[in-house]
């Protein structure tokens, strides 16, 4: 259940209720692809983060260790020990993106694993199973992310074969929530709004998939290859469709700056594996900009990551010690970064929440919009 406490212009500030405790948005979901956060950091590590919900990913956790044996486990809570909600996404965009030989028909998908090149099938139903054996708090629909630019007449297609997919996943859901041994019988599910970069399909997509009265609804195939300026006018397209009473979420998305721009279109939700990605490379989030640690000039300086980051990394360690350990190639280098950058990415929409609360979010993306993006 979501309420909406406030806005400021097409900017939200809610809280989205669910079996597994209550997210104050808007909100930044942490990516734990496999059930852990790469870099080393586990749902323990998260407490200390600021983080209100974890994100998991379906394909992978289907190829390892098998939805079966975590079922078998008590679901992803009790397995991963993250007692907050979780979001499984449907699979989808992995079948897409990393499987190879796919073949798709109106019943789903045939794909080669990309671990040892089995053959999976997997369609909307296949999809829900595999969540619900998972027990994550939110499902995602199965759905189709074509990657950008797409011809029209595939996006339309692909489009209208997602909506049919959605009543699948929405049915097979509804079935798996009223058996007795199904590990999350709450389970939500939200809906994808598809139709690449055309408005509109974008609409007509989200007219129909409204009226499923799903627990929530996300904008998927964004940031696939089209322009930031595409994405912000897609988003500005669909958002006066999206029912007012349900959180929206943007798939994959993105930087600070694509963050605060997506706030002020009316989203609510974000995942993106960029803070983790990028600090395993050694660049990172500051208030001041964007740092890589691999650069000579942090030999000798002694200060933290970011002097205005109250993070336990930045509470204990110096630039110094973790550029040593950069090119000393420890793994402690990335755990460390990897704490520090989603505990910058939270605080980022914690600060955006604050200011929503205290009606000067329009100044406080103003002035972080450019200084967060810059390399310093
Ligand atoms: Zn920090």
């Amino acid at each position: 259940m979501y309420h909406l406490i406030k806005t400021e212009g097409r900017a939200r500030r809610g809280e989205l209720v669910t079996p597994h405790g209550t997210v104050q948005t808007p909100a930044f979901m942490n990516v734990a692809t496999c059930g852990a956060i790469k870099g080393a950091v586990s749902a323990l590590d998260l407490k200390n983060l600021k983080c209100q919900v974890q994100l998991c990913n379906t394909y992978h956790l289907h190829l390892r260790p098998g939805d079966e044996t975590v079922r078998k486990l008590g679901g992803l809570h009790r397995f991963t020990r993250w007692d907050g909600p979780i979001l499984t996404d449907s699979g989808g965009f992995q079948v897409f993106s990393l499987a190879k030989l796919r073949n798709i028909t109106e019943e789903g998908v045939t794909f080669a694993s990309h671990i040892d090149g089995h053959r999976i099938f997997m369609g909307p139903e296949e999809s829900m199973r595999i969540q619900s054996n998972l027990g994550s708090t939110i499902a995602m629909a199965f759905d189709e992310c074509v990657e950008n630019p797409a011809e029209y007449e595939y996006a339309r297609a692909s489009c209208d074969r997602t909506i049919r997919w959605l009543y699948r996943s929405k049915e097979e859901m509804d079935r798996l929530n009223s058996l007795p041994d199904t590990i999350n019988r709450k389970q939500m599910l939200f809906g994808i709004n598809q139709g690449s970069t055309y408005e509109d399909l974008r609409i007509d997509c989200m007219k129909k998939i409204r009226e499923l009265n799903l627990d929530g609804y996300a904008i998927g195939g964004l940031a696939v290859g089209e322009s930031a300026e595409d994405m912000y006018r897609i988003i500005e397209a669909v958002e006066p469709e999206m029912p007012k009473d349900r959180p929206r979420y943007l798939m994959g998305v993105g930087t600070p700056d694509n963050i605060l721009e997506s706030v002020a279109r009316g989203v609510d939700l974000f995942d993106c594996v960029m803070p983790t990605r990028n600090a395993r490379h050694g660049h990172v989030f500051t208030w001041e900009g964007r740092r890589n640690l691999f650069n000579a000039k942090y030999e000798l300086d002694e200060l933290p990551l970011d002097p205005g980051c109250d993070c336990p990394v930045c509470q204990n360690f110096s630039r110094a010690y973790l550029h040593h350990l950069f090119k000393s190639g420890e793994m402690l280098a990335m755990r460390l970064c990897v704490m520090h950058n989603i505990y910058f990415y939270n605080t980022l929409l914690e600060r955006i929440r604050l200011s929503l609360d205290e009606g000067n979010f329009g100044q406080f993306s103003d002035q972080y919009k450019k200084e967060l993006s810059q390399r310093i």
